[in-house]
This record gives structure tokens, sequence and C-alpha cells, in this order.
């Protein structure tokens, strides 16, 4: 049977194409708030190396803030608009829908929208993610890896020393400059 995991149709480019969609969850205004800070905070913040973290989850619990500042982001680019997406639901599930038992997010913090057959859009409800990296595991394992982890600067106190990065098995965590705080991954097939 054909995996539908692997196709990049048309359709989709163009779908992406014309929702002028940026590659972030987030918007602009987190940039915004980041060089805000270049006049007040150091010239370097903490940032995750997305082809690094090894989605241990230590994200979650090792912030010394509550949510975490760390959050998933979606690069749409590289999504496959999966009906069977890896990053959201549970495996094993009998019924592939939007109920909380199919949900791999403990949060309920993506949401999934129906495109067009078979395709569906899977957004992040920033307020909700507690950057547990569940979704950034199943979207690895049997997905593009669309979905990653960043350290949010709206939200981070840029610590001297990021207990995450001091917790993070692969060292994925390191100091980037102020001017480019976010290490975003790179789309493909547009
Ligand atoms: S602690 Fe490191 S490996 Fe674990 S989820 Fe965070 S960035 Fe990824
Ligand atoms: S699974 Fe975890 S990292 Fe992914 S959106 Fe939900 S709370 Fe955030
Ligand atoms: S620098 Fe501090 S606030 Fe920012 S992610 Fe690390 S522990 Fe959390």
């Amino acid at each position: 049977m054909e995996d539908k995991r692997l196709l990049k149709p048309q359709k989709r480019r163009e779908f992406v194409r014309n929702a002028g969609r940026i590659a972030l969850l987030l918007p602009i205004g987190y940039y915004g708030g980041a060089l805000l800070k270049a006049t007040t905070a150091e010239a370097w913040v903490w940032q995750i190396d997305p082809y690094e973290c090894g989605q241990c989850g230590r994200c979650e619990t090792h912030c010394v803030l509550t949510p975490s500042a760390v959050k998933c982001y979606h690069q749409y680019q590289m999504c496959g608009y999966c009906d069977l997406c890896g990053g959201y639901l549970r495996q094993g599930i009998r019924n592939i829908n939007t109920g909380a038992e199919s949900q791999l997010c403990p949060t309920g913090a993506i949401k999934r929208t129906f495109i067009e057959d078979p395709y569906f859009e899977y957004t992040i409800i920033e307020e909700l993610c507690i950057g547990c990296a569940k979704c950034v595991k199943g979207c690895a394992d049997f997905g593009n890896g669309s979905l990653y982890l960043q350290i949010n600067h709206d939200i981070c106190v840029n610590c001297n020393e990021c207990s995450i990065a001091r917790a993070c098995p692969p060292q994925a965590i390191k100091r980037v400059p102020l001017s480019e705080p976010y290490l975003l991954k790179e789309g493909y097939g547009e």
C-alpha cells in the first residue's frame, strides 16, 4: 500500500503557497520581542538545535519556568499533511479522529484541520504547549520531522546558565546571537 506520509503532491505545495504561511507557528511578533531585548539583555541567548535534540522530555521538566519556555514549532513546508500523523495520534488507536483518547499530546495543544482528502493540517496552540516533545518524537519516528522544539524568547528569561542545557543529554542547547535567536529547520520543495 502506498505510504501517503511520503507524498508531497503539487496540491499541497499550492495550498501552502496560497495560504501565504510562514514557516513558524509563532507570529513575527516573537522576533520583535527578542529584538527589543537587544537593548537591555545580553547579546547571546539560549536555543535548541533541532537537529541535535533527542526528544528526551527534559525541556518540559527542567526549565525554571512552569510551563516551560520551550514550545513546539511547525515547519509547514516539511509537513506531509498526513492523515496518519505520528505527531498527533497515539500509536495503536482504533479510530483516527480528534477525540482526546486518540491524541498523543497530553494537553491537547495540537489542532487537526481537514484540508482535502486525505490531507490534514496540524497547528500548535502555543498557550497549551508544555514542551514535552512527545509530538516531536512521533513526527521524527513516523513522519518528516516537521515538528520541533524551540525556546520562545518572548517567554524565556535567558538564565545565565540554562538549566535545561545542563540536563540535555545530547547537549542540543547552546548560546546563539540575540540577533538570530531561533534555529529553524529548512523547508524543502518550495
Ligand atoms: S533536553 Fe535536549 S534532548 Fe531533551 S527535549 Fe530538550 S533539547 Fe531535546
Ligand atoms: S505533545 Fe508536547 S511538545 Fe507537542 S504540542 Fe503537545 S505539549 Fe507541545
Ligand atoms: S534559559 Fe532559563 S527560562 Fe530559558 S529555557 Fe533555559 S531554563 Fe528556561
